[in-house]
């Protein structure tokens, strides 16, 4: 039977494609070749415990609208708990709790920022100096530095590079997976121009209550209810064309029919599924090798008991950036979860070594865990968790929908591409993903479907050039 339009892989992409698709009368077929679907954002249940853990921490912000858009649709945007303070640990290990104020954005961070005792004050006074260009240039200014790196604009700025390892780094890193002097500008921009300076609710951190494969369930029934489906279990190995463009996929299974195909699995993975001839005139494939990765580490610990009593805590200076605190089980064990974004120095290292860094640097936060005993440990390593958000690949992100122009008369008829690493101007983030899968959907149905920013408050509004 033909189908409307088949999605290749079940990641945010793929479900934030189909879930809009479903709802604009389209029947969707998920084909994910994993048992499970949420792809680089998921769970799984740890063979040596039984636990059901996520592959990381995911955090979103108050800034991701369209990822709470489907949340909402999928009804679990309730499972996502919502913290604006931030728990910074000084090198003298004390903690500067950082909670914005009441005022409009910018000035909400101004409590934030004179609580930040990590900094001296001529050190802040670089940091305002800093955020004070970013918010007066706005986005058109932004646009500007996209051939540049963030180090380049902190350059600019004349931030010393104390300030630089202990304010900016930690920041841009995990919130981009790069570093400032590999990052494209315009993302590390991104996070203090969208979320930390306009408004209270942009820069607040979501964090998932509940397993992170358990928010995606809802999809199912969306997707069945439109006459579609999901397989998962499905290897897609590659795309067939004929010469009205595409004509479906060829699965481990057999061939499927459709006249809509979107991809929304990661570069590597796409130029494997299309034959050369297509790459050739497709100008969106030429330059799939270019994408590089950038791999995070997370590290789960369960404790005999309870060394930690905040939500996170944030290590400026540190390799260890964040760790979590995942909560303590009915027998009283503590679940820490440690993070270690671009963290391409340990990929290599055996999980003892790792568990042992880990424990150095969380021992400098709470002492207390050294007389902890360890019940059980365990490492994820994801080396190719995000493709990496340099100024070089910027210019190679493809859109979703297929040009009619071109020197062969266009792109590949019918084929349409999501995921984190298509042009969405976002870095690789669950937001980013959830965008490209709502463009998909938008030039499939010719309907609107990207939601929009949200609003700065006035005084924010009035001060930058957006
Ligand atoms: C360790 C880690 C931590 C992260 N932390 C954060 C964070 O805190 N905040 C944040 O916003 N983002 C974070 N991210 C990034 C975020 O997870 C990704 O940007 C997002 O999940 C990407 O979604 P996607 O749908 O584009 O791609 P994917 O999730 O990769 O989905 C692609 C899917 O396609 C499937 N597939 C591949 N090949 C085939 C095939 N041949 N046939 C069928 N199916 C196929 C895959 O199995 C996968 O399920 C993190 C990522 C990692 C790895």
């Amino acid at each position: 039977m033909m189908s409307d339009v088949l999605i290749i892989g079940g990641g945010l992409a793929g479900l934030a494609a189909a879930v809009r698709l479903a709802e604009s009368g389209y029947r969707p077929v998920i084909l994910e070749t994993r048992r499970k679907l949420g792809g680089r954002a998921t769970s799984f249940e740890d063979p040596r415990s039984g636990v059901v853990l996520d592959n990381c921490q995911h955090v979103l912000m108050g800034c991701c609208t369209n990822l709470q858009d489907l949340y909402q649709r999928l009804g679990v945007l309730d499972a996502i708990e919502w913290h604006d303070t931030l728990y910074w640990l000084r090198e003298d290990g004390e903690l500067d709790v950082l909670t914005p104020g009441r005022l409009p954005g910018p000035l909400h961070q101004a409590r934030a920022l004179r609580n930040l005792r990590l900094l001296d004050r001529a050190e802040k006074r670089e940091v305002r100096r800093a955020c004070w260009s970013l918010l007066r240039m706005g986005r058109p200014g932004r646009m500007g530095w996209r051939e540049r790196t963030f180090s380049e604009f902190l350059d600019s700025m004349n931030q010393s590079p104390r300030v630089c390892t202990h304010f900016w780094e930690p920041i841009v890193i995990s919130a981009c997976n790069l570093p400032p002097d590999r990052v494209a500008a315009v993302h590390a921009m991104q996070v203090f121009q969208d979320a930390f300076l306009p408004s209270r609710f942009a820069g607040m951190m979501g964090l998932p209550s509940v397993p992170l494969r358990d928010l995606y369930d809802p999809a199912e029934d969306i997707i069945t209810k439109a006459g579609g489906r999901i397989e998962t279990g499905c290897s897609v190995r590659s795309i067939a064309f004929d010469d009205d463009g595409v004509r479906g996929v060829v699965t481990a299974d057999g061939p499927l029919e459709a006249r809509h195909v979107l991809s929304t699995v990661p570069p590597d993975r796409l130029n494997k599924l299309v034959p050369d001839h297509v790459k050739k005139v497709d100008s969106r494939l030429q330059d799939l090798d270019r994408f590089q990765c950038s791999p995070i580490l997370g590290v789960h610990l369960l404790l005999d008991s309870p060394a930690l009593d905040i939500p996170h805590l944030v290590l400026p200076g540190r390799a260890v950036q964040w760790v979590f605190n995942k909560g303590v089980d009915e027998q009283g064990q503590q679940h820490l979860h440690a993070v270690i974004s671009a963290a391409d120095d340990w990929m290599n290292l055996d999980e003892e070594t790792i568990v042992e860094r880990v424990l150095e640097d969380l021992s400098a936060a709470a002492p207390s865990i050294c007389s902890r005993t360890i019940v059980n440990a365990r490492s994820v390593k994801e080396k190719q968790a995000t493709f990496a958000a340099t100024p070089e690949i910027e210019p190679f992100r493809p859109m979703a929908a297929p040009s009619t122009i071109g020197v062969h008369g266009g792109d590949a008829r019918g084929l349409y591409l999501a995921g984190d690493w298509c042009a969405t101007g976002w870095p690789a983030t669950m937001e980013g993903a959830v965008r490209s899968g709502y463009l998909a959907a938008e030039a499939i149905t010719s309907t609107h479907c990207l939601v929009e920013d949200l609003p700065p408050s006035w005084l924010a509004s009035l001060l930058s050039a957006r």
